[in-house]
């Protein structure tokens, strides 16, 4: 698995025999960013369910780093490196962003921990280095309950990353925020893909536009298309299935 960080084999997820994924392959180049997009229902969630272990493949297997993901329980996966930041913040409300980011510095894989030295020194120096990735230094010292609902994703991104996985999975992390702050969401994710391999699963096909190198879509459990954004927005099948959606929906309902 030369340069891969992740490789997916002929993936079924089967739900009482309904396949939510479907003979599903995928791999991701190590320190690779990808968007996954797809209509309500396509496996998207089902996806990163599997990556992370919630949910076990019925057939096919998951390779992290060239190793089969499939023996490993969820909390195993997530200390191998596989970081997930779910669509509703879970911040602590009334600690402050610095204390967020100190808690989460503590409970992970202590890479920074080795790196630098066991001592809080170090770890301080992380946390400042930390809220100047997310663009919460001068807020640093407020209350998380008093933060804005983009500053909160932006947070939340922040603690993933202070557990140093080298695997991101990200669900829908600009759902609900403003234009600018969706826009302040994509420039932390672009810089945190300079370090780390990152999975975005996203609808906002404007906040998809600004970060999108390479882009998967997923239908009915399967990979539909797989190309740069200007040529999934122009192949024929990708239109079909985003107009018809409505539809399918109304049918599935
Ligand atoms: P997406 O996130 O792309 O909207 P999901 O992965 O949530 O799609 O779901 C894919 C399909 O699998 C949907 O039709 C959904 O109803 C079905 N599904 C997901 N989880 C379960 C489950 N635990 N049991 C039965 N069906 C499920
Ligand atoms: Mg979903």
């Amino acid at each position: 698995m030369n340069g891969k960080i992740l490789e997916i084999q002929n993936l079924t997820v089967s739900f009482d025999g309904f396949k939510a994924i479907n003979d599903l392959n995928f791999s991701l180049d190590e320190g690779e960013l990808r968007v996954v997009i797809g209509p309500n229902g396509a496996g998207k969630t089902t996806f990163m369910d599997v990556i992370t272990g919630k949910t076990k493949p019925t057939v096919g297997e998951v390779f992290f780093k060239g190793k089969n993901l499939r023996p490993y329980a969820e909390h195993e996966i997530s200390k191998m490196g596989i970081g997930r930041k779910f669509q509703t913040p879970r911040v602590f409300q009334k600690l402050t962003s610095r204390e967020n980011l100190e808690l989460s510095c503590t409970q992970g894989k202590n890479v920074f921990a080795s790196m630098f030295g066991k001592t809080s020194t170090a770890e301080r120096r992380t946390v400042y280095g930390l809220l100047e990735t997310i663009g919460l230094t001068p807020k640093a010292d407020i209350r998380s309950e008093y933060l804005s609902h983009g500053e909160r994703q932006r947070l939340e991104i922040g603690m993933l990353v202070a557990q140093s996985p080298d695997l991101l999975l990200v669900d829908e992390p600009v759902a609900g925020l403003t234009d600018e702050e969706t826009e302040q969401v994509g420039d932390l994710l672009l810089a945190l893909a300079e370090s780390h391999s990152i999975i975005v699963v996203e609808h906002d096909m404007e906040f998809v536009r600004q970060i999108a190198r390479q882009v998967t879509v997923l239908h009915q459990g399967s990979v539909l298309f797989e190309g740069k954004m200007d040529e999934v927005q122009s192949d024929p099948r990708v239109i079909e299935v985003y107009l018809g959606q409505t539809e399918a929906d109304h049918q599935a309902a």
